[in-house]
Protein backbone atom coordinates (compact mmCIF):
# COMPACT_ATOMS: atom_id res chain seq x y z
CA UNK A 1 0.00 0.00 0.00
CA UNK A 2 1.50 3.54 -1.13
CA UNK A 3 1.89 5.64 2.15
CA UNK A 4 4.07 8.06 1.41
CA UNK A 5 4.79 10.98 -1.30
CA UNK A 6 8.76 11.60 -1.78
CA UNK A 7 10.95 13.32 -4.08
CA UNK A 8 14.17 12.54 -5.86
CA UNK A 9 15.31 15.32 -7.89
CA UNK A 10 18.72 15.40 -7.85
CA UNK A 11 20.69 12.63 -8.70
CA UNK A 12 24.36 13.03 -8.92
CA UNK A 13 24.06 11.61 -12.88
CA UNK A 14 21.01 11.02 -15.08
CA UNK A 15 21.34 8.11 -18.31
CA UNK A 16 19.28 9.08 -20.55
CA UNK A 17 18.43 6.39 -23.49
CA UNK A 18 18.73 7.38 -27.04
CA UNK A 19 16.45 5.01 -28.55
CA UNK A 20 13.20 3.65 -27.50
CA UNK A 21 10.69 1.04 -28.52
CA UNK A 22 9.66 3.24 -31.99
CA UNK A 23 12.69 5.07 -32.48
CA UNK A 24 15.57 3.24 -33.30
CA UNK A 25 17.74 5.28 -34.68
CA UNK A 26 19.63 8.71 -32.65
CA UNK A 27 22.15 11.36 -33.33
CA UNK A 28 23.97 12.75 -30.85
CA UNK A 29 24.33 16.44 -30.41
CA UNK A 30 27.04 16.95 -28.00
CA UNK A 31 30.29 14.96 -27.54
CA UNK A 32 31.71 14.23 -24.38
CA UNK A 33 33.22 16.93 -21.73
CA UNK A 34 30.10 19.52 -23.63
CA UNK A 35 28.23 21.18 -20.53
CA UNK A 36 24.74 20.57 -20.85
CA UNK A 37 21.60 23.08 -19.46
CA UNK A 38 17.67 21.58 -18.60
CA UNK A 39 16.38 21.35 -21.89
CA UNK A 40 18.76 21.19 -23.88
CA UNK A 41 18.70 18.75 -27.22
CA UNK A 42 21.55 16.39 -26.51
CA UNK A 43 20.42 13.56 -29.35
CA UNK A 44 17.83 13.54 -31.95
CA UNK A 45 16.09 9.91 -32.32
CA UNK A 46 14.37 8.58 -35.08
CA UNK A 47 11.25 6.68 -36.02
CA UNK A 48 11.89 6.55 -39.72
CA UNK A 49 11.89 10.26 -41.26
CA UNK A 50 10.39 11.31 -37.87
CA UNK A 51 12.66 13.12 -35.35
CA UNK A 52 12.37 13.90 -31.77
CA UNK A 53 14.46 15.45 -29.82
CA UNK A 54 16.26 13.54 -26.51
CA UNK A 55 16.67 16.58 -23.94
CA UNK A 56 18.72 17.12 -21.19
CA UNK A 57 17.01 16.47 -17.82
CA UNK A 58 19.71 17.94 -15.31
CA UNK A 59 22.57 20.60 -15.83
CA UNK A 60 25.77 19.72 -15.75
CA UNK A 61 28.63 17.90 -18.15
CA UNK A 62 28.35 15.18 -20.72
CA UNK A 63 30.90 12.64 -19.24
CA UNK A 64 29.99 9.36 -21.82
CA UNK A 65 28.01 7.23 -23.14
CA UNK A 66 26.89 3.85 -22.23
CA UNK A 67 25.02 0.76 -22.78
CA UNK A 68 22.28 -0.06 -20.29
CA UNK A 69 19.25 -1.97 -19.75
CA UNK A 70 15.88 0.08 -21.04
CA UNK A 71 12.43 0.03 -19.77
CA UNK A 72 11.46 -1.90 -22.77
CA UNK A 73 13.93 -4.81 -21.71
CA UNK A 74 16.77 -3.71 -24.08
CA UNK A 75 20.12 -3.10 -24.29
CA UNK A 76 20.35 0.27 -25.61
CA UNK A 77 23.01 3.53 -25.61
CA UNK A 78 22.30 5.57 -22.63
CA UNK A 79 24.16 9.20 -22.81
CA UNK A 80 25.79 10.06 -19.46
CA UNK A 81 25.40 13.85 -17.62
CA UNK A 82 27.16 14.32 -14.35
CA UNK A 83 24.30 16.55 -12.98
CA UNK A 84 26.26 19.92 -11.47
CA UNK A 85 23.07 20.66 -9.61
CA UNK A 86 22.88 23.80 -10.68
CA UNK A 87 19.57 23.39 -12.62
CA UNK A 88 20.39 26.28 -15.01
CA UNK A 89 17.73 25.56 -17.68
CA UNK A 90 17.14 26.83 -21.06
CA UNK A 91 14.89 30.03 -21.74
CA UNK A 92 11.39 29.05 -22.89
CA UNK A 93 9.05 31.78 -22.54
CA UNK A 94 5.71 31.41 -21.58
CA UNK A 95 2.83 30.89 -23.70
CA UNK A 96 -0.34 32.59 -21.92
CA UNK A 97 -4.02 32.79 -23.58
CA UNK A 98 -4.81 31.16 -26.70
CA UNK A 99 -2.23 29.42 -28.39
CA UNK A 100 -2.02 28.58 -31.45
CA UNK A 101 -1.67 24.71 -32.36
CA UNK A 102 1.48 24.63 -34.08
CA UNK A 103 2.78 26.53 -31.50
CA UNK A 104 1.77 23.96 -29.02
CA UNK A 105 2.68 21.07 -31.01
CA UNK A 106 6.33 22.58 -31.27
CA UNK A 107 6.83 23.37 -27.66
CA UNK A 108 5.68 19.95 -26.47
CA UNK A 109 8.09 18.54 -28.98
CA UNK A 110 10.91 21.09 -27.38
CA UNK A 111 10.07 20.24 -24.41
CA UNK A 112 10.58 16.31 -24.80
CA UNK A 113 7.13 15.62 -24.71
CA UNK A 114 6.37 12.95 -27.73
CA UNK A 115 4.62 10.15 -25.80
CA UNK A 116 2.09 10.01 -23.39
CA UNK A 117 1.34 7.21 -21.13
CA UNK A 118 -1.26 5.80 -19.04
CA UNK A 119 -2.03 2.14 -17.06
CA UNK A 120 0.33 0.24 -19.37
CA UNK A 121 -0.41 2.63 -22.95
CA UNK A 122 2.12 3.94 -24.40
CA UNK A 123 1.38 6.30 -27.05
CA UNK A 124 3.37 8.48 -29.42
CA UNK A 125 1.94 11.76 -30.30
CA UNK A 126 2.75 12.97 -33.73
CA UNK A 127 -0.30 14.73 -34.55
CA UNK A 128 -0.05 13.57 -38.25
CA UNK A 129 -4.28 13.68 -38.40
CA UNK A 130 -6.66 15.23 -36.41
CA UNK A 131 -8.13 13.64 -33.08
CA UNK A 132 -12.10 12.31 -32.36
CA UNK A 133 -11.09 12.23 -28.60
CA UNK A 134 -8.85 13.40 -26.06
CA UNK A 135 -9.78 10.65 -23.21
CA UNK A 136 -8.15 11.85 -19.16
CA UNK A 137 -7.93 9.14 -17.06
CA UNK A 138 -7.86 10.45 -13.55
CA UNK A 139 -8.58 7.34 -11.90
CA UNK A 140 -6.24 4.61 -12.01
CA UNK A 141 -3.07 4.30 -12.62
CA UNK A 142 -2.70 0.74 -12.79
CA UNK A 143 -6.15 -0.70 -13.08
CA UNK A 144 -7.39 -2.58 -10.97
CA UNK A 145 -4.67 -2.11 -8.34
CA UNK A 146 -3.26 1.27 -7.98
CA UNK A 147 -5.56 4.26 -7.98
CA UNK A 148 -4.20 8.11 -8.79
CA UNK A 149 -2.55 10.13 -6.66
CA UNK A 150 -5.98 12.33 -5.54
CA UNK A 151 -3.91 14.59 -3.65
CA UNK A 152 -1.83 15.65 -7.10
CA UNK A 153 -5.12 16.04 -8.97
CA UNK A 154 -6.84 18.72 -5.99
CA UNK A 155 -3.58 20.43 -6.28
CA UNK A 156 -3.09 20.38 -9.91
CA UNK A 157 -6.31 20.72 -10.72
CA UNK A 158 -6.49 24.20 -13.26
CA UNK A 159 -3.06 23.02 -14.37
CA UNK A 160 -4.94 19.79 -15.49
CA UNK A 161 -7.62 21.21 -17.37
CA UNK A 162 -5.72 23.92 -18.92
CA UNK A 163 -3.15 21.27 -20.02
CA UNK A 164 -6.32 18.96 -21.30
CA UNK A 165 -7.31 21.80 -23.38
CA UNK A 166 -4.17 22.37 -24.87
CA UNK A 167 -3.97 18.89 -25.93
CA UNK A 168 -7.07 19.22 -27.57
CA UNK A 169 -6.16 22.23 -29.62
CA UNK A 170 -2.77 21.25 -30.62
CA UNK A 171 -4.84 17.64 -31.88
CA UNK A 172 -7.44 19.75 -33.30
CA UNK A 173 -9.69 17.80 -30.91
CA UNK A 174 -13.23 17.34 -31.61
CA UNK A 175 -13.91 16.47 -27.32
CA UNK A 176 -12.10 15.81 -24.77
CA UNK A 177 -13.81 13.29 -21.62
CA UNK A 178 -12.22 13.30 -18.22
CA UNK A 179 -12.63 10.23 -16.16
CA UNK A 180 -13.16 10.42 -12.71
CA UNK A 181 -14.29 7.66 -10.24
CA UNK A 182 -17.65 7.94 -8.22
CA UNK A 183 -16.44 7.41 -4.83
CA UNK A 184 -13.47 10.47 -5.61
CA UNK A 185 -13.44 12.40 -2.41
CA UNK A 186 -15.65 15.64 -1.97
CA UNK A 187 -12.83 18.38 -2.59
CA UNK A 188 -11.37 16.43 -5.40
CA UNK A 189 -14.43 15.96 -7.22
CA UNK A 190 -14.98 19.55 -6.74
CA UNK A 191 -11.45 21.21 -7.63
CA UNK A 192 -12.15 18.88 -10.92
CA UNK A 193 -15.57 19.98 -11.67
CA UNK A 194 -14.60 24.08 -11.13
CA UNK A 195 -11.41 23.43 -13.35
CA UNK A 196 -13.42 21.85 -16.42
CA UNK A 197 -16.84 23.46 -16.28
CA UNK A 198 -15.45 26.63 -18.96
CA UNK A 199 -13.23 24.78 -21.06
CA UNK A 200 -15.70 22.24 -22.82
CA UNK A 201 -14.52 19.18 -21.20
CA UNK A 202 -17.17 16.48 -20.61
CA UNK A 203 -16.67 14.72 -17.03
CA UNK A 204 -17.62 10.89 -16.73
CA UNK A 205 -18.07 9.23 -13.99
CA UNK A 206 -17.28 5.62 -13.45
CA UNK A 207 -18.23 3.25 -10.67
CA UNK A 208 -14.81 1.12 -9.94
CA UNK A 209 -16.81 -0.93 -7.94
CA UNK A 210 -18.56 -2.50 -10.69
CA UNK A 211 -16.35 -1.67 -13.81
CA UNK A 212 -13.54 -3.35 -14.80
CA UNK A 213 -11.73 -2.92 -17.96
CA UNK A 214 -13.27 0.29 -17.67
CA UNK A 215 -11.25 1.98 -19.95
CA UNK A 216 -11.88 0.11 -22.69
CA UNK A 217 -15.26 -0.09 -22.38
CA UNK A 218 -16.00 3.88 -22.27
CA UNK A 219 -13.68 4.45 -25.29
CA UNK A 220 -15.58 1.89 -27.14
CA UNK A 221 -18.74 3.95 -26.01
CA UNK A 222 -16.98 6.90 -26.72
CA UNK A 223 -16.02 6.42 -30.34
CA UNK A 224 -18.74 3.63 -31.03
CA UNK A 225 -15.91 0.94 -32.87
CA UNK A 226 -14.21 -2.05 -32.01
CA UNK A 227 -10.27 -0.53 -30.79
CA UNK A 228 -7.25 -1.53 -31.70
CA UNK A 229 -4.42 -1.93 -29.33
CA UNK A 230 -3.14 1.55 -29.75
CA UNK A 231 -5.70 3.34 -29.44
CA UNK A 232 -4.65 6.52 -31.46
CA UNK A 233 -5.53 4.00 -34.67
CA UNK A 234 -9.10 4.88 -33.40
CA UNK A 235 -8.29 8.25 -33.66
CA UNK A 236 -8.23 8.98 -29.62
CA UNK A 237 -5.58 9.66 -27.83
CA UNK A 238 -5.61 8.51 -24.15
CA UNK A 239 -3.95 9.68 -21.57
CA UNK A 240 -3.34 10.57 -17.49
CA UNK A 241 -3.61 13.45 -15.15
CA UNK A 242 0.34 13.41 -14.74
CA UNK A 243 0.33 13.55 -18.86
CA UNK A 244 -2.06 16.83 -18.82
CA UNK A 245 0.12 18.62 -16.06
CA UNK A 246 3.41 18.02 -18.09
CA UNK A 247 1.69 19.49 -21.00
CA UNK A 248 0.51 22.52 -19.10
CA UNK A 249 4.19 22.93 -17.94
CA UNK A 250 5.86 23.03 -20.65
CA UNK A 251 3.13 25.51 -22.77
CA UNK A 252 2.83 27.93 -19.57
CA UNK A 253 5.33 27.46 -17.30
CA UNK A 254 8.42 27.10 -20.09
CA UNK A 255 9.28 23.91 -18.09
CA UNK A 256 10.75 20.72 -20.17
CA UNK A 257 9.46 17.31 -19.27
CA UNK A 258 12.23 16.87 -16.68
CA UNK A 259 10.37 15.01 -13.80
CA UNK A 260 8.03 11.93 -13.42
CA UNK A 261 5.27 11.09 -11.03
CA UNK A 262 5.23 7.61 -10.42
CA UNK A 263 3.82 4.84 -8.34
CA UNK A 264 6.22 2.63 -6.80
CA UNK A 265 4.21 -0.33 -5.22
CA UNK A 266 5.00 -4.04 -4.25
CA UNK A 267 5.96 -6.39 -1.57
CA UNK A 268 9.24 -6.57 -2.30
CA UNK A 269 9.83 -2.59 -0.65
CA UNK A 270 9.86 -1.84 2.94
CA UNK A 271 7.64 1.15 1.90
CA UNK A 272 5.74 1.69 -1.47
CA UNK A 273 5.43 5.40 -2.38
CA UNK A 274 3.98 7.97 -4.87
CA UNK A 275 7.63 9.89 -6.43
CA UNK A 276 8.88 13.12 -7.95
CA UNK A 277 11.49 11.53 -10.03
CA UNK A 278 13.99 12.90 -12.17
CA UNK A 279 13.62 11.49 -15.68
CA UNK A 280 17.13 9.42 -16.42
CA UNK A 281 17.57 8.51 -12.66
CA UNK A 282 18.43 4.95 -12.41
CA UNK A 283 16.21 2.74 -10.82
CA UNK A 284 18.00 1.17 -8.00
CA UNK A 285 18.53 4.53 -6.69
CA UNK A 286 14.74 5.17 -5.75
CA UNK A 287 15.32 1.13 -4.56
CA UNK A 288 17.88 2.71 -2.03
CA UNK A 289 15.69 5.58 -1.27
CA UNK A 290 13.05 3.65 0.04
CA UNK A 291 15.10 1.53 2.56
CA UNK A 292 16.21 -1.13 -0.23
CA UNK A 293 14.47 -4.72 -0.76
CA UNK A 294 13.17 -6.76 2.12
CA UNK A 295 15.84 -8.87 3.74
CA UNK A 296 13.99 -12.15 2.22
CA UNK A 297 13.78 -11.25 -1.12
CA UNK A 298 15.54 -13.76 -3.38
CA UNK A 299 14.34 -13.23 -6.88
CA UNK A 300 12.69 -10.05 -8.17
CA UNK A 301 9.55 -9.57 -10.10
CA UNK A 302 9.99 -6.33 -11.93
CA UNK A 303 7.00 -5.24 -13.70
CA UNK A 304 6.08 -1.54 -15.62
CA UNK A 305 3.52 -0.21 -16.36
CA UNK A 306 -0.09 -1.80 -15.90
CA UNK A 307 -0.01 -5.29 -14.16
CA UNK A 308 -2.66 -6.65 -16.86
CA UNK A 309 -0.45 -5.39 -20.15
CA UNK A 310 2.69 -3.39 -19.02
CA UNK A 311 6.16 -4.88 -19.77
CA UNK A 312 8.45 -7.13 -17.51
CA UNK A 313 11.78 -6.35 -16.80
CA UNK A 314 14.68 -8.98 -16.76
CA UNK A 315 16.28 -6.80 -13.39
CA UNK A 316 15.78 -3.60 -12.22
CA UNK A 317 19.11 -1.49 -13.54
CA UNK A 318 16.85 0.87 -16.21
CA UNK A 319 16.32 4.16 -15.88
CA UNK A 320 13.18 6.38 -15.29
CA UNK A 321 11.62 7.88 -18.63
CA UNK A 322 8.73 10.00 -19.20
CA UNK A 323 6.89 7.21 -20.00
CA UNK A 324 6.78 5.34 -17.12
CA UNK A 325 3.54 5.92 -14.35
CA UNK A 326 4.46 2.76 -12.26
CA UNK A 327 6.85 0.33 -11.16
CA UNK A 328 5.48 -2.89 -8.97
CA UNK A 329 8.67 -5.12 -7.85
CA UNK A 330 7.58 -8.20 -6.40
CA UNK A 331 9.26 -11.50 -4.78
CA UNK A 332 9.16 -14.27 -7.09
CA UNK A 333 6.12 -17.00 -7.07
CA UNK A 334 4.99 -19.18 -9.05
CA UNK A 335 1.59 -19.26 -9.92
CA UNK A 336 0.27 -22.79 -9.95
CA UNK A 337 -2.52 -22.62 -13.23
CA UNK A 338 -5.05 -25.36 -12.52
CA UNK A 339 -7.61 -26.79 -15.53
CA UNK A 340 -10.11 -24.64 -17.59
CA UNK A 341 -13.64 -25.03 -15.57
CA UNK A 342 -15.30 -23.28 -18.83
CA UNK A 343 -16.99 -20.90 -16.65
CA UNK A 344 -16.81 -17.98 -19.44
CA UNK A 345 -15.42 -15.45 -17.08
CA UNK A 346 -12.64 -14.46 -19.73
CA UNK A 347 -14.99 -14.62 -22.11
CA UNK A 348 -17.50 -12.39 -20.28
CA UNK A 349 -14.96 -9.81 -19.34
CA UNK A 350 -13.36 -9.04 -23.03
CA UNK A 351 -13.59 -5.51 -23.93
CA UNK A 352 -12.64 -6.52 -27.30
CA UNK A 353 -16.17 -8.88 -27.45
CA UNK A 354 -14.25 -11.57 -28.77
CA UNK A 355 -13.83 -15.09 -26.99
CA UNK A 356 -10.38 -15.66 -25.12
CA UNK A 357 -11.46 -19.05 -23.92
CA UNK A 358 -12.61 -20.71 -27.40
CA UNK A 359 -9.29 -18.96 -29.25
CA UNK A 360 -7.17 -20.81 -26.11
CA UNK A 361 -9.13 -24.04 -26.83
CA UNK A 362 -8.25 -23.15 -30.89
CA UNK A 363 -4.88 -22.36 -29.80
CA UNK A 364 -4.05 -26.05 -28.21
CA UNK A 365 -5.65 -27.57 -30.65
CA UNK A 366 -3.71 -25.58 -33.33
CA UNK A 367 -6.89 -25.08 -35.53
CA UNK A 368 -5.62 -21.65 -37.83
CA UNK A 369 -9.13 -21.15 -39.26
CA UNK A 370 -10.46 -21.30 -36.03
CA UNK A 371 -8.26 -18.30 -34.64
CA UNK A 372 -9.12 -16.35 -37.27
CA UNK A 373 -12.93 -17.12 -37.80
CA UNK A 374 -12.99 -15.93 -33.60
CA UNK A 375 -11.03 -12.43 -34.54
CA UNK A 376 -8.28 -12.67 -32.48
CA UNK A 377 -6.70 -10.39 -34.15
CA UNK A 378 -9.17 -7.48 -32.66
CA UNK A 379 -7.42 -8.60 -29.13
CA UNK A 380 -6.29 -5.27 -27.41
CA UNK A 381 -4.23 -7.05 -24.90
CA UNK A 382 -5.65 -5.62 -21.92
CA UNK A 383 -4.49 -8.84 -20.06
CA UNK A 384 -8.20 -8.93 -18.42
CA UNK A 385 -8.99 -12.69 -19.04
CA UNK A 386 -6.07 -13.78 -17.22
CA UNK A 387 -7.31 -11.03 -14.13
CA UNK A 388 -10.57 -12.55 -13.90
CA UNK A 389 -9.71 -16.26 -14.44
CA UNK A 390 -10.01 -18.32 -11.22
CA UNK A 391 -8.61 -21.15 -12.37
CA UNK A 392 -5.33 -18.89 -12.60
CA UNK A 393 -4.43 -19.09 -16.49
CA UNK A 394 -2.71 -16.74 -18.38
CA UNK A 395 -5.29 -16.50 -20.88
CA UNK A 396 -3.77 -13.42 -22.84
CA UNK A 397 -0.63 -15.65 -23.51
CA UNK A 398 -2.78 -18.51 -24.95
CA UNK A 399 -4.21 -15.42 -27.05
CA UNK A 400 -1.22 -13.73 -27.78
CA UNK A 401 0.42 -17.32 -29.15
CA UNK A 402 -2.60 -17.70 -31.10
CA UNK A 403 -2.24 -14.21 -32.63
CA UNK A 404 1.54 -14.96 -33.65
CA UNK A 405 0.11 -18.45 -34.74
CA UNK A 406 -1.87 -16.45 -37.60
CA UNK A 407 -0.05 -13.37 -37.98
S1 LIG B 1 -6.38 -9.66 -23.35
FE1 LIG B 1 -8.07 -11.07 -23.06
S2 LIG B 1 -9.74 -9.80 -22.29
FE2 LIG B 1 -8.23 -8.39 -23.14
S3 LIG B 1 -8.87 -8.06 -25.24
FE3 LIG B 1 -7.45 -9.78 -25.30
S4 LIG B 1 -8.71 -11.59 -25.15
FE4 LIG B 1 -9.98 -9.86 -24.51
S1 LIG C 1 -11.86 -17.71 -16.96
FE1 LIG C 1 -10.30 -19.31 -16.90
S2 LIG C 1 -11.41 -21.11 -16.19
FE2 LIG C 1 -12.95 -19.64 -16.85
S3 LIG C 1 -13.34 -20.15 -19.01
FE3 LIG C 1 -11.76 -18.58 -19.01
S4 LIG C 1 -9.85 -19.76 -19.04
FE4 LIG C 1 -11.44 -21.17 -18.42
Amino acid sequence: MITENRIYLTPDKVFLPLTDKTSKIAVPQVEIGDKVLVGQVVAHKYNGKQQTPVIATVSGEVTGFEQRLDRFNKIVDHIVIENDKLNQSIDLTKLDGDVAPALIRERLQACGIHQVTVDGIYTDITFERPLKHILINAVYINEPFVSTDYDFIKQNAEAIADGIDLLKVAAHAEKATLIVDKYMDYDTLEALGKATVDKGIDVAEINTKKIKGWDYHIAKKLVGEVLSIDLIDNQILYTSTVAAKMVYDAVREGKPATNRHLAITGDAFLINAMYDVKIGTPFTEIVDDLGGYHDETEELNCHIGSFLSGEQVDNDSFTITASIDNINVSGFREEVEDVCIKCGECNDICPAGILPQNIMDAELRAVNSRIVELNTDRCVECGLCSYVCPSKINVLEWVRRAKRRVG
